[in-house]
């Protein structure tokens, strides 16, 4: 088998990398190792940039996510019993955030693949790489029984933290950055209404908590656990009340309670892999970096991964230059650190650390309130929040200015 683009992994990365090289007219093949249905099952993250929104839009998958996505002006802080908002759309001259599921981005793409009639193989065994160096790169797996090799021009590692991908690179050639956390994420989905209308990111004394959703009907809550429980050591009870306690009292009483659909835990961990492009392999998406989920930017690092390795193989196919595949790593990198900073300070900010001192929780009281009563400081965070813009030659540049030309208010 020949193709232009190899893709392993068929997670948003993958899918969306694929359905914008198929409208462009280049050849790809997407090597996944579970089946479609297993996929489509996973429940993850749920908070778009306007970034990934406009792409999702240039690649023609829209639709649904025009319908029925939830645009959010603003989102909250609650801290010391208190709710306090921040506007995003005023804070960053507006822009804002759209709430729609992960499980319905990867939906929407798995549809579109298959109007296009591109090819995905699922349940994909033994992916392995080779000559990634070379000018001739292969894929080899086993489908169906039968041991198989796909030649292509190029290899998009599209295959998460724990694909096959980044392990081809030779190891003297990759540097990894990582910070792993003391305490995990219990998640719980249910068919009930959200608490809040917008997003709201808790400290307490007891740990974090956040009220999320992925529609008007079904709310996705998390709080803040040690490493060691397990999810189904919780009851549903038991989760609700210990989110009640750690919620300010009017969001506290308007909890909607349910069975759940799914509960789990995840572990927060911060990764970067470098470079994300050795010979013809490209890495995207958790392929090459990770971010605990506080600023909800694992998703929209994918995207824009894509975005940049996109232009980069159209400028290839189309124009015959090199220039984005050679500025692919720098370029994706000079973005994933900035998530990666902003996604690191507010797990610091918000969660309860083993062993903090007095004065640790102290700073951290007074950078909240410094947050909500000072403009700058908030629309530090709602800028960061609602996604840096995607430009930038090796770095990302200077940032935009407000859209409306203005400064940040209170300037
Ligand atoms: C439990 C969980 C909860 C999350 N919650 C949030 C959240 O609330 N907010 C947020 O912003 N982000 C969240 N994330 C992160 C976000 O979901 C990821 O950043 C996003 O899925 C990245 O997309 P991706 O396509 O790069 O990787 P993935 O979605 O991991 O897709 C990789 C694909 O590659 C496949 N694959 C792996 N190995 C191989 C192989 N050897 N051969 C072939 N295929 C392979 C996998 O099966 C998978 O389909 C969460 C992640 C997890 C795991």
């Amino acid at each position: 088998m020949r193709t232009q683009v190899a893709i392993i992994g068929a997670g948003p990365a993958g899918l969306l990398l694929g359905q914008l090289l198929s409208r462009a007219g280049i050849d790809n093949v997407i090597l996944e190792r579970r089946s479609c249905a297993y996929v489509l099952s996973r429940i993850r993250a749920g908070v778009l940039e306007q970034g990934m929104v406009d792409l999702l839009r240039e690649a023609g998958v829209s639709d649904r996510l025009d319908r029925e996505g939830l645009v959010h002006e603003g989102v909250n802080l609650a801290f010391g019993g208190v709710l306090h908002r921040l506007d995003l759309k005023r804070l960053t001259g507006g822009s804002t955030v759209t709430v729609y599921g992960q499980t319905e981005v990867t939906q929407d793409l798995v549809e579109a693949r298959r109007a296009l009639g591109r090819p995905t193989v699922y349940e994909a065994e033994e992916v392995a790489l080779h000559g990634i160096d070379t000018a001739a790169p292969r894929v080899s797996f086993r489908a169906n029984g039968t041991q198989q090799e796909l030649r292509c021009d190029f290899i998009a590692g599209c295959d998460g933290y724990h694909g096959v991908s980044r392990g081809a690179i030779p190891a003297g050639a990759l540097a990894t950055f990582e910070r792993v956390y003391p305490f995990g994420w219990l998640g719980l989905l249910v068919d009930r209404p959200p608490a809040a209308e917008e997003l709201v990111y808790a400290r307490h004394e007891r740990g974090f908590a956040l009220c999320s959703m992925r529609s008007a009907a079904r709310s996705r809550y998390y709080l803040q656990v040690p490493l060691e429980e397990r999810a189904e050591d919780w009851t549903d009870e038991a989760f609700y009340d210990e989110l009640r306690l750690r919620l300010p009292a009017e969001v506290a009483a308007a909890l909607r309670t349910g069975p759940a659909l799914e509960k789990s835990i995840a572990p927060l961990r911060s990764f970067v892999a470098e470079p994300m492009r050795f010979g013809r392999l490209f890495l995207a998406g958790d392929a090459a970096h990770i971010v605990p989920p506080t600023g909800a930017k694992g998703l929209n690092l994918a995207a824009s991964d894509v975005r940049y390795l996109f232009d980069a193989l159209r400028e290839h196919y189309r124009d015959g230059s090199d220039a984005g595949i050679a500025a692919y790593s720098a370029r994706a990198l000079a973005r994933v650190w900035k998530a990666e900073r902003f996604s690191w300070w507010m797990t610091g900010l918000l969660h309860r650390f083993p062993g903090s001192s007095a004065f640790e929780d102290r700073m951290q009281q007074a950078e909240l309130d410094y947050l909500v009563s000072s403009p700058a400081a908030s629309a530090a965070l709602a800028e960061n929040y609602v996604g840096l813009p995607y430009h930038g030659e090796a770095g990302i540049g200077p940032l935009q200015p407000f859209r409306d030309g203005s400064g940040p208010p209170g300037r």
